[in-house]
């Protein structure tokens, strides 16, 4: 079987920097498993992926622009700090918030008593990947993965998600 849309796909892989650092890998957990062709992974890895077979292994360098972007110097901001109310603010703390209907991952820069310095560029963002993937295993999506637009573990959806009609 070939990776194709509509399969859902079993890979093992690590991620590393242009600096041969290693940033994320699953290869102390359980392979990824993903949808294909439902944008559940980055692009210029899932494109890299099509027409693969159980077994290949392959090593896929992704630009900013098929990752997570270039870095965006707008997305540095400041927040009133009333807006966090009593929550603690710490550097480094990560949140998540809407901005024009998407949502983004904030992490926090620096705060003071009137603001917080806020970074919502993806951590990722500007940097060109190089993951080396394992193809482990491939299998035909159910029809319920294919409408929800993601995997569904063993036992059900359970994915959480109140946009992807997940819910009987
Ligand atoms: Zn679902």
């Amino acid at each position: 079987m070939e990776i194709a849309a509509e399969k859902v796909v079993k890979i093992h892989y690590t991620l590393t920097n242009d600096d041969g650092q290693t940033l994320d890998s699953s290869r102390e957990m359980d392979p990824l498993e993903y949808l294909h062709g439902a944008q559940n992974i980055i692009a210029g890895l899932e494109n890299s992926l099509t027409g693969k077979t159980v077994g290949s292994k392959l090593n896929v360098t992704v630009d900013p622009n098929e990752g997570y972007g270039m870095r965006d110097e707008k997305l540095l901001m400041e927040i009133p700090r009333e807006q966090f109310g009593e929550l603690e603010v710490e550097k480094g703390m990560q949140f998540q918030s809407q901005v024009d209907g998407q949502m983004m991952i904030f992490t926090v820069l620096d705060s003071n008593e009137t603001g917080v310095q806020v970074d919502g560029n993806h951590p990722l963002a500007g940097e060109r990947l190089h993951f080396d993937v394992e193809v482990i295993a491939i299998r035909e999506a159910t029809a319920d993965e294919i409408q929800h637009g993601h995997i569904h573990a063993t036992g059900g959806c359970g994915c959480g998600d109140p946009d992807g009609g997940c819910h009987d």
